[in-house]
């Protein structure tokens, strides 16, 4: 973790900004919660147990900034809130969510497995392709065999 959070300091100096005592409390609640999916606010929350005197307005500042320089994504999986999610640091492209529609589990894939899809898209469409998000809604291996899947109802399509 320490290497991490010295490459990301590392980061925002090379753009000029400071890895100032509040934006590294953030960056270590990220880490410590790294497949969580945190939304702002409940960053924050966990932020202020360790500098209780952090306002929402830094944290979700400091939030935007990782964003704007690549090092977190935002993600959306349909309950209205952003959540932030490390770009893999050797990966190319986002990696996927497994999203359980029965407990609300996030499950992440960090294989792409998308080689040959984004080949044929490319090819097809004339595409160049910089990154994707792919999300599957389903039954999480944890449900699946306490539940009809019959009887599941597929989630509303999401915007
Ligand atoms: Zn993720
Ligand atoms: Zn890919
Ligand atoms: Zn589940």
């Amino acid at each position: 973790m320490e290497e991490r959070i010295e490459r990301i300091r590392q980061q925002l100096h090379e753009h000029s900004y400071k890895l100032t005592p509040q934006r590294e409390a953030t960056l270590r609640v990220l880490l410590e919660n790294e497949e969580k999916h945190l939304s702002a606010e409940e960053v924050w929350l966990l932020v202020k147990q360790k500098a209780p005197e952090t306002g929402l307005a830094t944290v979700y500042r400091t939030l935007e900034l990782m964003s704007e320089l690549g090092i977190l994504d935002k993600v959306n999986f349909g309950d209205g809130a952003v959540r932030y999610d490390f770009r893999s640091e050797d990966a190319e492209h986002h990696h996927h969510h497994l999203i359980c529609v029965e407990c609300g589990t996030v499950d992440e894939i960090h294989e792409d497995l998308l080689g040959e899809v984004e080949q044929a898209v490319s090819d097809k469409f004339r595409f160049h392709i910089l990154d994707h998000r792919l999300s599957f809604h389903g039954v999480c291996h944890r449900c699946i065999d306490n539940v009809d899947l019959d009887e599941v109802s597929k989630p509303k399509p999401q915007m």
